[in-house]
This record gives C-alpha cells, structure tokens and sequence, in this order.
C-alpha cells in the first residue's frame, strides 16, 4: 500500500452514516481545502482506505453495520495506522476508553462545534506533518471575475466589487464546489460560525448584493429550484 505523501492535498475520510452531518463535514472539509472521500458504513469505508488510502479518518461510532469500534480492529489488523478522530453522542463517553485502546486519536462529542472539530483535524494532521501547505488554490477565476483568496476579496477585470466580507465567504463557498446546490442552511452552517447563526432571509440578503454586484452576469449565481444557489459557470484555479 503507498503511503501517503504530505506534498499533496491532505485527504480525510469521512465515515457518518446521518446525510445531514455528512454533507456538513464533506463541505467544511473541502472549503479548508482538503480532499474528502465518504461512506455511511464501515464496510465500505474500508474498501475506500485499503484502495486509496486517506490521512486521517473521521469516524461515527454508530453506523448501521459494521460499526466504529469494529471498524478500527479490522482497521488496524490489516497495519494501518491512519489518524482517527472519532465522533461519539454524549451518552456514548463510556465508550471512548474502549476506543483508545483500538487506537483512536481523539474524539469530538456530538452535537459539536464544527470549527472545534476542524481545528482538531488540523491538530491532528499537524501531528503527523500532513498539514496541508496551502489552503487550495490562492486565486479562483470564472468569466470575467476573479475571487482571490488571499486578499478575500472579488474582483471584475481587475477593478475589487463590494460584497462585503460574508459576502466574500458565501462566493467562496460557492465557487470551490461550483456544480453543487448550495442549501441555504448549510450555507448558514458554512458561513456562519455555530454560535452566531442569523435567519435563513440573512443568507438570501448577502446572496441579492452579491448579485447586484455581478451586474449583467448576476444570474451566474442561480436559484436552483427555491432549494438553495449554485454557481453555473465553470470556476478554475489561477496557477501560480
Ligand atoms: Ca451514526
């Protein structure tokens, strides 16, 4: 099995068997600028680690069939020594003792803080010198716009639009996963940070000045189906 280098984009594997905690994590993921492979089980989320190996495994102990804690022993008897941040419910604490000795790095208590458990993943891939080098691609383009990531700020030909800085977030969002329709809640869950969500219209608000912002091309970013945005132009990285 090759192991897996720290030059490239840091993959994590996300084993959650809830679609909603799923979606959550896969999105956070990728916006930090990880690669992210998921399953709703263990079984497969073993096929997927013994064919393309990730470097860190986000775990759910309770999965419909092959479970956490099985998962881990068929894990590490097969020698791998992947990172795994497990995630347990509150009444699971008991559990977690059980864990370590399988081999569990560290563990996040549901309902949880989604920038606690990302700084625990950071902490972890710190840990074993996967840190991802650079967070994705500096500078994003799409038509005539430009979103650059370092200044966190979008620009039309050169000259920097007002989209305010949750606005900047939000187009941000929607151009690293451009062929993806966005929720509005998992926008807010994306934007916002956990404790200091607004409504649902707050998100429709930033959406209407980003698009009055894009001016003609304001219906690239569209309202797909009253479920939520996506962004319908191709988006590529600027290289250097
Ligand atoms: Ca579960």
């Amino acid at each position: 099995m090759p192991a897996p280098t720290a030059s490239r984009t840091p993959r994590i594997l996300v084993v959650e068997d809830e679609p909603s905690i799923q979606e959550l994590l896969r999105g956070n993921l990728e916006v930090e600028g990880y690669e992210v492979a998921t399953a709703g089980d263990g079984l497969p989320a073993l096929d997927i680690q013994r064919s393309a190996p990730c470097d860190l495994v986000i775990l759910d102990l309770m999965l419909p069939r092959l479970d956490g804690f099985q998962f881990m022993k068929e894990l590490r008897k097969g020698g791998d020594e992947v990172p795994v941040l497990m995630l347990t419910a509150r009444s699971e604490e008991r559990a977690k003792i059980q864990g370590f000795d399988l081999g569990v790095d560290d563990y996040v208590t549901k309902p949880f803080s989604i920038l606690e458990l990302l700084s625990r993943v950071k902490a972890i891939l710190r840990r074993v010198n996967k840190a991802p080098q650079e967070t994705g691609p500096r500078q994003l383009r799409s038509g005539p716009f430009l979103l650059d990531r370092e200044r966190m700020e979008l620009r039309r030909d050169g000259a920097r639009l007002e989209i305010g800085a949750q606005g900047y977030r939000l187009l941000e969002i929607l151009f690293l996963n451009p062929t993806h329709v966005h929720r509005r809640t998992e926008l807010l869950k994306l934007a916002w940070p956990p404790e200091g969500q607004p409504g649902l219209r707050t998100v429709d608000a930033h959406i209407s000045l980003i698009r009055k912002a894009l001016g003609s091309e304001k219906d690239w970013l569209a309202t797909v189906g009253g479920a939520g945005y996506r962004w319908m132009e191709p988006v590529v990285p600027v290289p250097g």
